[in-house]
């Protein structure tokens, strides 16, 4: 199904995109900023790319132009390619590390899902604070509940979001209200993938929690399905604290390591996404470049639980590199700001002894999400028909970072600026499909109109 039917819209302003992967072959080649360029979008699809002067003539007549201004840039919407919707109420819980988070936070609000209500009322909040902060594709965690589901997709579908969910499937070391069986947590996501996946920009996620919630058993069912369903998308959690990957040593003593556990139930391969990664060890990471699994890297939540800092360098490492997204992972994650978890990614290099260039880290945020997400084709990138999913940036959105920029040398250094010091402030716009979802409010002038 084609995204919703919208008119020829060209937005004016400077732009950033990526023609290819700055880790592999370096910022130069791949970098593309625009310093005054023209987007313009047409049912649903980019139509047009490049310097204004070159696009402004070709625009179709009855094009609608907005013009926002040269201090704006206009980039690919945002991707989190780890995230929990249902986690959204409990961000900011205070004082556990995670096994202790799971239960004294994660799963009591979980079984709140229990609610239809409830559901829908999280997954709106979830989406519209997503879009306040310019993300257009997340890869959702949902809860146990079938309708939980259900609720979110419904929601998505209404904005024409290209968003991936999935029922969490975890059949111990659980609430009893949030435990499934292998069966029975197979049959429910086979009756969500068929009634989710693929229609319109919707696609399922198939998603064992992780090897702490999940039998043998239920790991071997969700290895089945996907099996049947492999275009679907699978994602977990590995390795994100020490204490776990000893807790998952005890509970799967006869598998090689913590990759292991999941390959040995068909768990690896593309469009697999993992959480975390950070303490896998090398036979680990070349397992995942060889079977073309990604990692969704969540330094916010990282820190907040003090699970450790992602060495993204090492990662994607030249000889076997590993496609490594990013994630809020929301709730244990901080900010639903993207340009707040790249300067939490920022920081997890640093403490790794690199410094991520922002280059790099607006890549990682955009067509780096994407490509780990096997979406790259679609999302992710300024190209004309790739869909529209933008976001505008307000390069000058407090006090502090205008009076900053105007010492930016330039504009690597305007590019870090923001990730080092914005927020959902600098997000002026927020594009879907070609449709404006998300305008900034508050004293700020709305984009220049002409016919
Ligand atoms: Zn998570």
């Amino acid at each position: 199904m084609a995204a919703p039917a919208s008119p020829p819209i060209a937005l004016r302003g400077p732009a950033l995109s990526f023609t290819g992967d700055p880790f592999r072959d370096g910022l130069d080649a791949t970098l593309v900023h625009e310093p005054d360029a023209i987007v313009a979008m047409a049912g649903g699809r980019i139509t047009h790319f490049g310097p204004a002067a070159r696009i402004a003539p070709l625009l179709p007549a009855g094009t609608e132009l907005r013009d926002y201004g040269r201090n704006a840039l206009i980039s690919a919407g945002f991707i989190d390619t780890h995230v929990h919707y249902p986690q959204t109420p409990m961000i900011a819980s205070h004082g556990a590390q995670l096994l202790d988070w799971l239960n004294k936070y994660t799963f009591p609000t979980e079984l709140k899902f229990a609610d239809r209500a409830f559901a829908r009322d999280t997954a709106r909040l979830f989406l519209r604070e997503s879009l306040r902060n310019g993300i257009t594709t997340s890869c959702v965690y949902c809860t146990v509940h079938p309708h939980s589901v259900d609720a979110l997709f419904e929601e998505a579908e209404q904005i024409g979001l290209r968003l991936a969910a999935g029922k969490v499937l975890m059949d111990r070391n659980a609430p009893e209200g949030l435990l499934d069986t292998a069966q029975s947590g197979f049959d429910q996501s086979q009756a969500l993938i068929q009634k989710w996946h693929g229609r319109g920009r919707l696609l399922y996620a198939i998603t064992p929690r992780f090897a702490g919630t999940s039998t043998s058993e239920q790991l071997a069912a969700a290895g089945a399905l996907w099996r049947e369903n492999s275009d679907c998308l699978m994602q977990t959690h590995i390795a994100e604290s020490r204490d776990e990957v000893a807790w998952i040593r005890e509970l799967f003593p006869d598998r090689r390591n913590y990759l292991d556990v999941y390959d040995h139930h068909g768990l690896c391969g593309p469009r697999a996404v993992f959480g975390h990664a950070i303490w896998l060890d090398e036979p680990e990471m070349q397992r995942l470049h060889d079977c073309g699994a990604a990692i969704a890297h969540c330094p916010t939540s990282n820190f907040f639980l003090g699970s450790g800092a992602f060495d993204i360098a090492r990662a994607v490492r030249k000889e076997r590199p590993v496609r490594v997204g990013l994630g809020t992972d929301i709730g244990a994650g901080t900010s639903f700001s993207i340009l707040t978890t790249l300067d939490a990614a920022y920081k997890a290099s640093q403490l790794n002894r690199q410094s991520l260039s922002a280059g790099h880290a607006y890549y990682l945020a955009t067509r780096g999400s994407a490509r780990a997400l096997y979406l790259d084709d679609k999302v992710g990138r300024i190209a004309p028909g790739m869909e529209a999913d933008l976001v505008v940036l307000d390069m000058r959105s407090t006090p502090l970072i205008d009076s900053r920029m105007n010492e930016a040398r330039d504009f690597a250094e305007q590019l870090f600026i923001q990730m080092t010091l914005g927020d959902d402030r600098a997000v002026q716009a927020t594009y879907v499909a070609g449709r404006l979802v998300h305008a900034r409010a508050s004293g700020l002038s709305p984009p220049n109109r002409s016919p």
